[in-house]
């Protein structure tokens, strides 16, 4: 984790970063504000505020196919352009990775096509080790 960006945060940006870092999984913007409306949010707005900068500081990532986020779980993120998730199904586990060999075909697609990439995400939906070893007893 970045320690410089964590310090600049504000009051709001703490609550939310701290609601993300003790979840067992990926938060929804409501899931953030019902946990946080002792500590004065109100509004979604608020939350959303929150997470946008933590999100341009690369505190937290938003997963796409969930419509919710996750504090960073690697260590040095800010220096990756793009961040992969494998999601359990099951669980609702969340792990982290640097996608970089596929990164690499990725880039050279899309310089070959003369594509600009503003965003890239990758997201594996499935079942992780812990849930597979259930069921398989
Ligand atoms: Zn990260
Ligand atoms: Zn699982």
């Amino acid at each position: 984790m970045n320690k410089a960006a964590h310090k600049e945060l504000t009051k709001n940006q703490g609550l939310v970063f701290g609601a993300l870092t003790s979840a067992e999984g990926p938060l929804t913007a409501y899931a953030i504000l019902d946990q946080l409306r002792d500590d004065g949010f109100r509004a979604p707005l608020q939350v959303y505020r929150a997470l946008e900068k933590l999100l341009e500081v690369g505190l937290v990532h938003r997963l796409e196919s969930l419509n919710a986020f996750v504090a960073c779980s690697h260590p040095g993120c800010s220096s990756h352009h793009a961040v992969a998730f494998a999601i359990c199904e099951t669980c609702g586990h969340v792990s982290e990775f640097a996608p970089n060999a596929a990164l690499a075909d990725l880039s050279s697609w899309a310089e070959k096509a003369k594509f600009r990439p503003s965003k890239t995400t990758i997201e594996l939906r499935g079942t992780c080790a812990n849930c597979s070893t259930q069921s398989a007893n």
